[in-house]
């Protein structure tokens, strides 16, 4: 990840393509495999998982990752000549089986037929507990609901916690979600939570440009949260199809600087999350998914 892109989710993204795509273009030209260099801010031993494509009429040749100081080290010693590197991989992918998103509603007292929804991901990479991806999402959404329950709220329209299975191999619940019928709903908008559990910053809009103006209104009810920015960007893998339905898709934003720290790596560990930090994140969402499904988009 380029240090000289200062926002690390955009450096991130910058960077991921090395990851996602190098087996295929490599593999074109004769690769056996294909070696990337971790994606994370840190300078350490520890390698980070994710997200690989391979495409059918392309060999399928085996991919890791290093962590960055051995990619440092690979590339000072590839400088001075051939390398001959030996790789033991035990990873393997899976037969499909099937599973489940777990969907619970506080239905509308007035139109129950409009969702408010709001979710983040159940699944992990293998490599790591997973406490802030996405286990800080779920923590968000399951205490948004209990919030708005605890405080005695009946919202007009409905709000539903939809806590997604597999978004990190590919997106499968967040696509089996928007892909099944339901009668007699729409959903008005829908809210993620999938970049940690740290400092709640704003909400990002992806729709039309300005569509953010939509919940800026709102911006006086988080500001005592020091919750500030409202901008069009990106919401969440698991809800932006839900926009083909006219929704209004949000991604909660965070702090990020630590974010890439530990995310796909033994590190993201719950000591990584600060309790009042994680309780903002809960209280930022519960307010917009209630504001929304009262007085509407
Ligand atoms: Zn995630």
């Amino acid at each position: 990840m380029d240090r000289g892109i200062f926002n690390t989710l955009e450096a991130y993204s910058d960077a991921g393509w090395q990851r996602g795509r190098a087996p295929v273009l490599v593999a074109k030209y004769g690769a056996v495999a294909s070696i990337s260099r971790s994606l994370t801010t840190l300078a350490n031993d520890i390698p980070y998982a994710g997200m690989l494509h391979y495409v059918d009429d392309v060999d399928k040749i085996p991919a890791a990752a290093v962590s960055t100081l051995d990619a440092d080290r690979l590339s000072a010693l590839i400088k001075k000549g051939p390398v001959r590197l030996k790789l033991k991989l035990n990873c393997r992918v899976f037969p499909k089986i099937e599973s489940y998103n777990v969907v619970g509603d506080i239905v509308g007292s007035k139109s129950p037929g409009q969702i408010v929804l709001m979710g983040g991901h159940l699944d992990n990479w293998d490599n790591t507990l997973g406490a802030n991806d996405d286990g800080a999402g779920i923590s968000h959404t399951l205490e948004a609901m209990r919030l708005i329950k605890e405080l005695g709220l009946k919202p007009k329209r409905t709000i539903r916690a939809v806590l997604f299975m597999d978004e990190e191999n590919g997106g499968l619940g967040g696509k089996a979600y928007a892909l099944a019928e339901r009668k007699d709903e729409r959903h008005i908008a829908a809210i993620e939570s999938d970049l940690g559990g740290s400092e709640p910053v704003g909400f990002s809009v992806e729709g039309k440009k300005g569509d953010y103006r939509k919940l800026k209104k709102w911006a006086y009810l988080f500001e005592p949260m020091n919750i500030m920015k409202f901008e069009d960007g990106e919401s969440g893998t698991d809800i932006w199809r839900l926009a083909d339905e006219g929704a209004l898709t949000i991604g909660l934003q965070f702090n990020m600087h630590k974010y890439f720290n530990y995310h796909h790596a033994p590190l993201d560990t719950i000591g990584t999350i600060d309790p009042r930090e994680l309780e903002t994140g809960a209280i930022a969402m519960a307010t917009l998914a209630y504001v929304l499904a009262e007085e509407g988009i």
